[in-house]
C-alpha cells in the first residue's frame, strides 16, 4: 500500500525533526561554551558537547500536536498531512476546536493508558490493544503506525487539558463524548462509549 514511500511523511517525523532541532540548538549551545572556554583551554572543549546529549536523550519522551476534533464524526484525528484521512461520515475529516498535544512514549500508568494509535487509512486515532483493530472508515480493520500513545485517564480536567474523551467499542476509535448526539461510527450509527474518561492536554 506504499508505506515505505510515504515513509518521510509519517507522523513520527514532525517530532523527529524537532527532536533534531532540538539536539542541535543544544549542540550549539555546548559549542557557544566551548568557544568560550575554549579560548583558554583547547581539549576540555570535548566535555560540554557531551553535556548536551542528555537533553536529547529527554526528548525522546514526547507529544505530539496537529491531533483535532472532527465535527463531522466527533473522532480525533492526525490533521499532519496536506490531506484529512477518511471520514466515516464521508470525505476527510474537519477539523475544529483545540490542538490537541498527545504524549507518546511514556511509562503507562494507574491514569495514563498506552496502545493507542495513529491509523494510517483513516488517520483516526485507536487503541490498538485488542487481538482485531475495529473498523476502519477506509475499510475493514484500523493499520497502525507510528507512535505508542499513552493517554491520561480520571483526572482533573484544568486549563490546559480536556475531558470527555472515549473510546468506542464499536470502532475502537478515540471520539469526544461531550456532546448530546455522538457522532458517526464507521461500524453504523453513532460511537458506543465504554471505559476511561480520557483528559487530553492541548496547547
Ligand atoms: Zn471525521
Ligand atoms: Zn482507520
Ligand atoms: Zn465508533
Amino acid at each position: 500500500m506504499g508505506f515505505l514511500t510515504v515513509r518521510d511523511e509519517d507522523p513520527q517525523s514532525l517530532p523527529g525533526r524537532r527532536d533534531v532541532l532540538t539536539r542541535a540548538l543544544g549542540l550549539a549551545a555546548g559549542l557557544g561554551g566551548v568557544a568560550a572556554i575554549g579560548a583558554a583551554a583547547g581539549p576540555a572543549a570535548a566535555s560540554p558537547a557531551k553535556a548536551s546529549s542528555p537533553a536529547g536523550t529527554a526528548s525522546v519522551r514526547a507529544n505530539q500536536t496537529n491531533w483535532r476534533f472532527c465535527t463531522k464524526c466527533y473522532g480525533m484525528f492526525f490533521r499532519g498531512y496536506p490531506t484529512d484521512g477518511a471520514c466515516p461520515a464521508g470525505s476527510g475529516h474537519d477539523a475544529a476546536g483545540y490542538d490537541f498535544n498527545l504524549p507518546y512514549n511514556v511509562p503507562e500508568t494507574s491514569t495514563a493508558q498506552r496502545n493507542w494509535r495513529f491509523c494510517t487509512k483513516c488517520y483516526g486515532m485507536f487503541y490498538y490493544g485488542y487481538p482485531d483493530n475495529g473498523r476502519c472508515p477506509a475499510g475493514n480493520a484500523h493499520a497502525m503506525q507510528g507512535y505508542d500513545f499513552v493517554l491520561p485517564h480520571d483526572i482533573p480536567e484544568t486549563a490546559g487539558t480536556q475531558r470527555n474523551w472515549r473510546f468506542c467499542p464499536k470502532c475502537y476509535g478515540l471520539y469526544y463524548y461531550g456532546y448530546p448526539t455522538n457522532g458517526r461510527c464507521p461500524a453504523g450509527n453513532a460511537h458506543g462509549m465504554a471505559g476511561y474518561d480520557f483528559v487530553l492536554p492541548h496547547l
